[in-house]
């Protein structure tokens, strides 16, 4: 889709995460000229890999699925090979509920969403009344198309769903947390539904795990920012925007530096990192956090499965970084939307580890007491608080000139990758179609 626009406009991008990174490329497929700027030292923003030693961890353990269709487009159009990016794995749930275990494996073989239907009907550790009551309920959301006329919180669709507590606490909980990061008490109940009906309702590979197969900044953010560059795209770390005003000229965009003058802005910074550049009202977002948990072990120190769930303290799930991201020895335990945790790191460490070692207590096999070594990242700020019916800016603001972009912009998704590629996308092509306008 390389298309040569008659007008070149030249657009200013602030921010290069995932929003930025997408809209500056769609906007170059299109002719127009881009500065991507960025604060950082470096580009990706929340989805980016923080060297640690010898090795590069991620700022947090990530995990997308093969409904993001936005995110498989902009490797597509980027001409990155989404098997170099990602490791994909068809759909399997390892959850373990103190010492039960409950193990939900799609087959390979059968469409969507059969492949769920007879995941659940087969799932081992799930009792016969879970499995009826979710199949019904699926059955139920998608005769409702997957939509609410009202949204609820999760927790109160499960209840009318009478899904029952194990399978909450096992599958629908984890679900919800991995997506919305948001406890199910106050999650979102149509967003969650809006990722349910992607993952389940089309192709059978929507529902695939992907996991970066390194790490995020080698994977996915060098690569991506390299194509921008190749394109002729110009690119500034270490260059935080401080002001941008609309003059006669266009909009004049202030850095630490310089100022100079665009036809349009793209502003991909987090809506609590606006307030500092531009009179853009956007309404305050609560956030939630996420903490990664990274415990070195020797290199042939294995797990039974790549990603393991926990459905049995703070830590919700385990992912063995040999099997997914080639670093042996390498597990990230993520503990998602929890209060303040526990202040000592070592004892957060050892909580970790007395949690995979119960979960692994079903395999007969442990964990040493003691990594080689550990490292705790939190991300206070991981996401925004995916609450029912969040009021949330559009692409489009009281200035014709200037446009968000951001995991936070309305949409269908809640703050995901997905939902920040879309983002930037949707304020590319508002660019591009003004632009075509103006032929
Ligand atoms: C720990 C963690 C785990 C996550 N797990 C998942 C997951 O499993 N799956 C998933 O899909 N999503 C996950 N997410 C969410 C995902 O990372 C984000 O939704 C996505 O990266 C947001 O991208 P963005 O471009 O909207 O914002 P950001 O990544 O926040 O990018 C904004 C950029 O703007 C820059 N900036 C700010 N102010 C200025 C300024 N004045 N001038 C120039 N630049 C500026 C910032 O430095 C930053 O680089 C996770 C997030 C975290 C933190």
């Amino acid at each position: 889709m390389n298309a040569t626009a008659s007008v070149g406009k030249k657009v200013a991008v602030i921010g290069a995460g995932l929003a930025g990174i997408s809209a500056a490329l769609r906007l170059l497929q299109h002719g127009h000229q881009v500065c991507l700027f960025e604060a950082a030292p470096q580009a990706g923003g929340r989805a980016r890999g923080v060297p640690h030693h010898t090795t590069l961890l991620d700022n947090g353990q990530h995990l997308c699925i093969g409904a993001y269709r936005a995110t498989l487009t902009l490797l597509q159009e980027a001409q990155l090979e989404s098997g170099q990016v990602f490791m994909r794995l068809p759909l399997t749930l390892h959850m373990h509920h103190g010492t039960q275990r409950m193990s939900l494996v799609t087959p390979a073989w059968l469409p969507a969403p059969l492949h769920l239907l007879w995941g659940l009907l087969t799932a081992q550790g799930l009792d016969w009344h879970s499995k009826w009551r979710a199949i019904c309920w699926m059955q139920q959301l998608k005769q409702q198309a997957f939509t609410l006329a009202q949204d609820i919180p999760v927790a109160e669709l499960l209840r009318q769903g009478q899904q029952t507590p194990f399978a909450i606490r096992t599958l629908w909980e984890p679900l919800c947390l991995a997506a919305l990061n948001t406890p199910i008490i106050f999650a979102s109940a149509q967003i969650f539904l809006n990722v349910l009906r992607d993952s389940f309702q089309h192709r059978r590979q929507d529902s695939d795990f992907l996991v970066v197969k390194t790490d995020l900044s080698s994977a996915l953010i060098q690569p991506l920012l390299q194509r921008i560059q190749e394109s002729g795209g110009e690119v500034r770390l270490r260059c935080p925007v401080t002001a941008i005003k609309t003059t006669d000229a266009g909009c004049e965009l202030s850095t630490t530096t310089d100022v100079a003058i665009f036809d349009n802005v793209i502003i991909a910074a987090g809506p609590h990192q606006l307030k500092t550049m531009t009179g853009v009202a956007i309404p305050a977002f609560d956030y939630q956090p996420i903490t990664t948990v990274y415990l070195q072990y020797s290199t042939e120190t294995r797990l039974p499965h790549a990603i393991m769930g926990l459905c049995h303290g703070l830590a919700q799930w385990v992912f063995d970084r040999g099997q997914c991201c080639d670093q042996a020895g390498l597990l990230a335990v993520v503990i998602s939307a929890h209060p303040p945790l526990i202040a000592d790191k070592t004892a957060l460490v050892a909580q970790c580890i007395a949690e995979i070692n119960l979960a692994l207590s079903t395999y007969h096999c442990s964990l040493p007491a003691q990594p080689l070594w550990s490292q705790i990242i939190t991300e206070k700020r991981a996401t925004f608080s995916c609450t029912p019916s969040l009021q949330r800016p559009t692409t489009h603001t009281a200035d014709p000139h200037i446009f968000l972009a951001g995991d936070y912009v309305a949409g269908p998704y809640p703050a995901t990758i997905e939902g920040a590629v879309s983002s930037g996308f949707a304020a590319a092509q508002a660019i591009i179609d003004s632009a075509d306008l103006t032929r």
